[in-house]
């Protein structure tokens, strides 16, 4: 070791350079990797001794790609770039080989398509997944991959983005050898046999793309890919690049590459799936809590509660092979919902995601059982019995007599306040909230609950779960409805006042899902039922006849129409069919509610669904952040993304509030608030939102 920079390592192995990759995790190809791989390059080829070279990574990883620490600085592009360490492996003339272990992702690939030679281990990963952040591959990738797999393979895998495993390519000129046994024994071996055979260096750049009937191919790419991508550019600009594979000289169709891959960096999808991959990895972080906080074993569950939620709840465990207790107070209700779980599985296995042993093997991890002393030894128990605090008590004081010390107690509401539901233990340290989101096999939500009293090593342990059971966890503080809940009360409050303005729940509706919502709000409540929310306002107006203002949805409550479960909410639905159809009768009731408040119907405009909508959202996103009630914008972003079916391409409300600019938020909800009919309180800017605009900063 001589003065290399950290993140390589260079070794003599006979008349062998070995240049290894070594910036773990994954060996991102940040700035000091680069110049460390161009620095031993340098080294090798200053030495008469050397006669070939070997580039390698870790078992883990050849290269990742791009370092994401690096993305958006100046150092992501400072020479030497990527471009530029590639074109020095091909002009090498000394031969290069690549030696691929665990994965060649984007740039890795694009480093390894630069060396003359490549072998690699039969499973490791290749791939060039940038369409997965709204990017093609901007160093070569679009122009040298076509010309050693041919184009239609080189096209399905950049529009795909997914990985593919190295022994797959044997046989084509991406690989020279598979190899076996010790991947850099045998990339020595090869590199020997290379100097000894005097193979002509291989530069892909001098490779002609094989591609008969390429324009029908490239046409017929177009109309696919356009068809299916539709919000995101980036898979089209794919084809776009790839297609100058074989219709430009390289040179050229390098330059086209990078043109094409700087447009893409401009867009806002680019930027939302770049905010997202981002936010995804922060939300797993605390910042109060140290990542060495030693965490709690949970080998084993308990839970409590058979019905909607704790039967998700449970697969999720049963999934990742962590055995759950599983407690009903009568019989019945256990029957019921272990058939339920039977059932699930026997859906995924009629698709062929499962086997009957796979089953089996899972039905027989939960104990179903009507007696707390099976939760003697578990190290969690999840609560999802009737949302009542009176219900909540008697099980906390129960679990605080039965489990033992150190055991998790979690609870699953959706809007009690869990520092109360601490209290009826004896160790409010070891309470959390675990919220997940319905149905809660399939969401991938988890808002983790950090009440006052929250032991650190529970929230750290909770994270970890999360992660294990393969959530996407964000920490939320206590208040009512969390972070999701809370937002989503603001969204309903604003489409309210749009309902009483003139506009119909199908306008509304609609103008949503064209903004990207999976489903508009009025559809998303015949989904999850209206009876619940009527139910809690019901309680709300006999406690407070007074304060109590009555809404349309409480004329559908009383008139039976509970969504899809009814037949009939703010839709009509056909006997077993989910398709909502727009119904004269709910018109007739929106039009007598209006004429009894005495609210004048006037048009809205679908900019007016989404503005008020979306920034109501929003507004509510920044009290929540400033009561320090989410820890990060960000957070808020994937709340939305993950458990409300907010569309990817926007980045969740706040980025999308950053990309229209907070100063033009402000102004629009300074506009709303002054709108006849509205509620001028609830449309105020909160301050963190005002004091953001004014310094002309953003969320994120
Ligand atoms: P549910 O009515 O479907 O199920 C509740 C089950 O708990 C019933 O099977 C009942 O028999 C059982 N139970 C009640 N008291 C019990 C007790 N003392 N001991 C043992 N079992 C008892 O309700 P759900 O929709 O599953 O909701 C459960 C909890 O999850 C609530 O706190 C709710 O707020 C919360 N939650 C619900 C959703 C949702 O979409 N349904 C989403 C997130 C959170």
């Amino acid at each position: 070791m001589s003065n290399q920079p950290t993140s390589t390592q260079y070794d003599l192995r006979g008349s062998v350079a070995v240049v290894t990759l070594a910036n773990p995790p994954v060996n991102g190809l940040g700035y000091s990797l680069r110049s460390g791989i161009v620095a031993g390059l340098d080294k090798a080829l200053a030495d008469d001794k050397v006669t070939a070279i070997v580039l390698i990574g870790s078992d883990r990883a050849f290269s990742g790609g791009a370092d994401v620490k690096e993305f958006g600085t100046p150092k992501a592009g400072t020479d030497p770039n990527l471009g530029v360490v590639i074109r020095a492996l091909e002009d090498s003339r000394k031969p290069v080989i690549a030696a691929i272990g665990g994965m060649a992702l984007g740039g890795g690939l694009e480093l390894a398509m630069g060396a003359h030679f490549r072998v690699a281990k039969p499973d490791a990963q290749l791939g060039l997944p940038e369409v997965k952040l709204g990017l093609l591959p901007g160093a070569g990738g679009t122009q040298r991959l076509p010309r050693l797999i041919g184009l239609e393979a080189a096209l399905n895998i950049i529009v795909s983005g997914a990985p593919t495993p190295a022994k797959k390519f044997e046989g084509t000129p991406l690989l020279d050898a598979i190899i076996e046994g010790d991947l850099l024994a045998g990339a020595l071996a090869f590199a020997e046999k290379a100097v000894a055979d005097k193979l002509p260096l291989k530069r892909v750049r001098d490779l002609k793309v094989k591609a008969p009937g390429a324009d029908a191919f490239l046409q017929f790419a177009r109309n696919t890919v356009g068809a299916m991508s539709k919000n995101f550019p980036a898979p089209l600009k794919c084809v776009e690049a790839v297609a100058a594979s074989v219709s430009l000289p390289f040179d050229q169709g390098l330059k086209a590459e990078r043109e094409l891959f700087m447009q893409l960096m401009a867009t806002p999808e680019s930027r939302a799936l770049r905010h997202i991959f981002n936010a995804e990895r922060a939300a797993s972080k605390v910042s109060d809590i140290p990542e060495d906080t030693q965490l709690r074993d949970v080998k084993k569950v308990g839970m409590i509660g058979a019905g909607t939620m704790g039967v998700g709840i449970t697969m999720n465990f049963i999934n990742v092979g962590i055995p759950v207790a599983l407690l009903e107070m009568k019989q019945e209700a256990l029957d019921k919902g272990l058939a339920t779980i039977r059932k699930n599985y026997e859906n995924s296995m009629a698709k062929g995601k499962l086997t009957q042993a796979q089953l089996d093997e899972r039905m027989a991890l939960v104990t179903p059982t009507l007696e707390y002393s099976a939760f003697k030894d578990v190290d969690l128990v999840i609560e999802a019995v009737f949302e009542s605090m009176e219900v909540k008590e008697k099980v906390f004081k129960t679990l605080d007599e039965v489990c033992k010390p150190g055991a998790i107690l979690a609870s699953n509401t959706s809007a009690l306040n869990l520092d109360q539901i601490a209290q009826f233990t004896k160790r409010p340290q070891d309470v959390v909230g675990l919220h997940f989101f319905s149905p809660a096999n399939v969401m991938r939500l988890l808002e983790v609950v950090r009440g006052a009293k929250t032991g650190k090593d529970v929230l750290a342990t909770s994270m970890a779960l999360a992660k294990k059971i393969k959530k996407i966890a964000v920490v939320s503080g206590v208040c009512d409805g969390f972070i999701g809940n809370r937002i989503v009360a603001r969204y309903g409050q604003a489409s309210n006042e749009l309902l009483n303005a003139g506009a119909s729940p199908s306008q509304i509706d609609n103008a949503l899902q064209k903004f990207g919502l999976a489903m508009g709000i009025y559809r998303m409540g015949d989904l999850a039922g209206l009876d619940i929310g009527y139910a809690g306002r019901k309680r709300r107006k006999e406690a407070n006849p007074e304060a109590y203002i009555p809404i349309v949805a409480d004329r559908l409550a009383e008139a039976g129409r509970f969504g899809q479960k009814t037949g009939a909410g703010w839709y009509r639905y056909e006997a077993g069919k989910r398709d909502p159809i727009v119904d004269p009768a709910v018109e007739k009731i929106i039009e007598d509610f209006r004429t009894e408040r005495g609210l004048a119907a006037r048009k809205v405009s679908d900019e007016e669904v989404i503005e008020r909508c979306i920034y109501a959202m929003v507004n509510e996103g920044a009290r929540i952040l400033e009561e320090g009630i989410a820890q990060r914008a960000s957070d808020i972003d994937i709340v939305y993304l993950n458990g409300y079916g907010f569309p990817a391409h926007r980045g969740g409300p706040m980025l999308y509030a950053d990309t229209v600019g907070l100063a033009n938020v402000v102004r629009a909800l300074k506009r709303i608030a002054a709108e006849p009919g509205a509620d001028a309180k609830f449309w105020q800017p909160a301050p963190l939102l005002l004091k953001l605009a004014e310094e002309g900063k953003t969320f994120n």
